[in-house]
Order: C-alpha cells, then structure tokens, then sequence
C-alpha cells in the first residue's frame, strides 16, 4: 500500500467517525446509494450506466443486490459514472444523505468536494484491482442505510415498556 492509499483511507475512517458522531438521520426518499460503474460485471452487455432499469439481476455481480436493498428500503440509488453528474445528484437539495461506495482515493475526492453532505462511506473490494469488477460487503452497505433512516412511524409509537 503506498502512502497515498494509506492517507486516503484514513481520511475516509475519519469522516466516517465523525458521520457516525452527528448521526444525521433522513427518510428513504431523501437517502442515495451511489456505487461506481466498476462494480458490474466487466462481461456484461447490459448498459446500466444508462438505465438501471437494464440489469437482468443474473446474479454474477453485486449490482442486482443493490437494486434490491435500494427496492427493501425504498431508498435513491445510482451509478457514479464519474465528472459532474454524480457531484451534482450528491449535492442536490433533495439528497439529505449518501451512502458512497468507491475505492479510498474516489471517496476523499467526493467527501472533500461534497462537504458538508452527509456522507458514509462504503470502501469498495477490489480482488481484481482497481476499476476492474469490483466488490462490496452488502452487509456494511445495509447497515449503513439503516442507520440513516428515521425512526419509523410504528415504532415511534411504540411507547416504551415501564
Ligand atoms: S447482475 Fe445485472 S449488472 Fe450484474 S452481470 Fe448480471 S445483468 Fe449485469
């Protein structure tokens, strides 16, 4: 690991830290999952990048799961295909939180250009190397969302047991 990797990956623990510490909390509607184009399968002819609508949930990458977390929740999701587009789906007014997952160096430079966003970062896996059918735990990316969400209305409710 060189020492920009190295930074880089502090950096994002960092913020993730002081994400965790302010805790912003929004409803699903208002919440975005963005994962990088790499995450599909590089054999795969279906042109996501355009509709994700396209995926034919075969199964031979991680972008059918997000699909489906995004559909549990009924939370934003969408593909980082890179330049301003993603900048500006982050930054926009509807978007109260994002759920970033990317390698360390991507993640630094979305987290420094979208400050003050509310931002958790999701590291992606990379047994291929960088950029190349990349990976991620969807556990960490469901936990993330969930810990997002607000209370729901039910369980609000709910009063407390004496
Ligand atoms: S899960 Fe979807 S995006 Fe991934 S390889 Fe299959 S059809 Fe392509």
């Amino acid at each position: 690991m060189s020492i920009g990797e190295v930074l880089d990956a502090k950096f994002v623990s960092i913020s993730n830290m002081l994400q965790k510490l302010k805790g912003t909390k929004c409803p699903p509607s208002s919440l975005l999952i963005m994962f990088p184009h790499c995450i599909q399968w590089s054999k795969c002819p279906q042109k996501i990048t355009l509709d994700l609508n396209e995926c034919k949930a075969c199964g031979k990458c991680k972008v059918m799961d997000l699909i489906a977390l995004s559909e549990k929740y009924g939370v934003q999701l969408a593909v980082a295909t890179g330049g301003r587009a993603a900048l500006q789906k982050v930054k926009s007014e509807e978007v109260r939180g994002v759920i970033a997952i990317a390698c360390e160096k991507e993640l630094r430079i979305g987290l420094m250009a979208a400050f003050p966003k509310a931002i958790v970062s999701v590291p992606n896996l990379r047994p291929n190397g960088y950029c190349k059918d990349t990976d991620v735990t969807m556990e960490d990316v469901e936990q993330s969302v969930r810990n997002f969400l607000e209370e729901s209305e039910s369980e609000k409710e709910t009063p407390e047991p004496e």
